[in-house]
């Protein structure tokens, strides 16, 4: 079977590293970063992982549900009723036994246990295509030091902005690119705190009082819902939309720390600095994806293939809910098209050898 290159170890990335690593496929993963899981990376905690933004699993996540019985973690979900404040609801969440990196390192054993290959602190610069269709994914690493990766088949998992700034060397049409390059997408600054206590038992707040003017959009009272980890304290998210035109994206976590939690103080004021056990900041420029194309993009030129979450819907309005869901159901349908391909060109050399003899 032939190389494929995969841009990316968040969870699309990793998916398609395991489907294609056990059908047979040499996989090379290459990530900028440090660390594996993209958006849904965790941190450890006491004796627990925890995710750096907030996630949680739906009912109605059906395509991620499928990845977690063929791994056998699918006893690994808990289901916790949780009240969301602003949408005046009960619902059902549900979250891993071990947390997301439950899935997240069962992926990358799996890639591991099947010769397939996960390079960190490796951000791919350039994509190139060879003249016998073979491409080229150029790397540096964070020493400055170059790398190349060949391979039959490339997979760019993040976002459509990015794929268009490696690709300019690709013969993708102008009109592709464009499109692409159109897709707009919103950043979101999170604060995470491991709190001595609580002062809400809603799992999700949505809704502020008027004039509150929080610098935040919305509250995770994550051990509100999840109560039996050993975090060692309280996990409390506070989540912002924020343009990185907006100058708190520049300014220093421990400024964006003061301004979140002054904005939740005035929402809890029995809540005291005190209370604060430790926090952390996280910024993603390429967070949500606001826009959708018309046309399906996800392949802009033959074997270059683009799984990013701006792909996983066509024309809708407005950013779907289950993204995650989403994303494992556009990373099988184009692991699905790479095999597909391969055997169609394995059988088709096979009938050429057979009628040459
Ligand atoms: C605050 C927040 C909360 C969320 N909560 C939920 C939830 O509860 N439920 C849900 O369904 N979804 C949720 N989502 C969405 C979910 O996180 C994503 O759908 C999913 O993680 C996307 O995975 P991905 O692999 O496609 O992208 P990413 O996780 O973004 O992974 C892309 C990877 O590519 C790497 N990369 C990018 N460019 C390069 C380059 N040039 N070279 C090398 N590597 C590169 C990045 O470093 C990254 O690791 C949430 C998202 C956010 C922001």
């Amino acid at each position: 079977m032939s190389k494929v290159c995969i841009i990316g170890a968040g969870l699309s990335g990793l998916l398609c590293g395991m489907r294609l690593s056990k059908a047979g496929f040499e996989v090379v993963i290459v990530e900028e970063l440090t660390y594996p899981g993209g958006l849904m990376a965790s941190t450890h905690l006491g004796g627990e992982y925890i995710e750096l933004l907030p996630h949680h699993l739906r009912r109605t996540d059906k395509a991620l549900y499928q990845v977690t019985k063929e791994l056998g973690i699918d006893s690994k979900i808990k289901w916790y009723d949780a009240f969301w404040y602003g949408r005046a609801s009960r619902k059902k969440v549900g979250y891993f036994e071990g947390g997301f990196a439950t899935l997240i390192n069962l992926l990358i054993q799996t890639i591991t246990d099947n010769g397939g290959t996960i390079l960190y602190s490796t951000s791919v610069s350039e994509i190139t295509r060879r003249e016998d269709g073979t491409y080229v994914t150029s790397c540096v690493l964070s020493d400055s030091r170059k790398y190349e990766v060949e391979s039959r088949h490339v997979i760019f998992t993040g976002s459509c902005r990015t794929f268009v700034n490696v690709s300019h060397g690709l013969p993708i049409s102008m009109n592709t690119r464009d499109q692409l390059m159109n897709l707009t997408y919103q950043s979101r600054i999170c604060l995470a705190l491991l709190m001595k206590k609580l002062p809400s038992d809603a799992y999700i707040q949505l809704k502020f009082p008027a004039n509150s003017n929080t610098p935040f959009a919305r509250i995770i009272n994550h051990t509100a819902c999840i109560n039996d980890r050993n975090y060692g304290g309280q996990i409390l998210y506070l989540v912002g939309k924020c343009q990185i035109s907006d100058p708190l994206w520049v300014e220093s976590d421990q400024k964006i720390m003061d301004e979140y939690f002054r904005a939740y103080r005035k929402l809890y004021p029995l809540i005291k600095k005190s209370d604060i056990k430790s926090w952390r900041i996280t910024k993603v420029r390429y967070a949500v994806s606001e826009q959708f194309p018309e046309t399906d993009l996800s392949e802009p030129l033959d074997n270059i293939y683009v799984c990013s979450s701006a792909l996983t819907s066509h024309a809708a309005l407005e950013a779907p809910e289950n993204r995650m869901d989403l994303i494992t159901t556009l990373a099988n349908d184009i692991c699905n098209r790479i095999v597909d391909k391969e055997k169609a060109e394995h059988e088709h050399k096979e009938d050429v050898i057979i009628t040459a003899i």
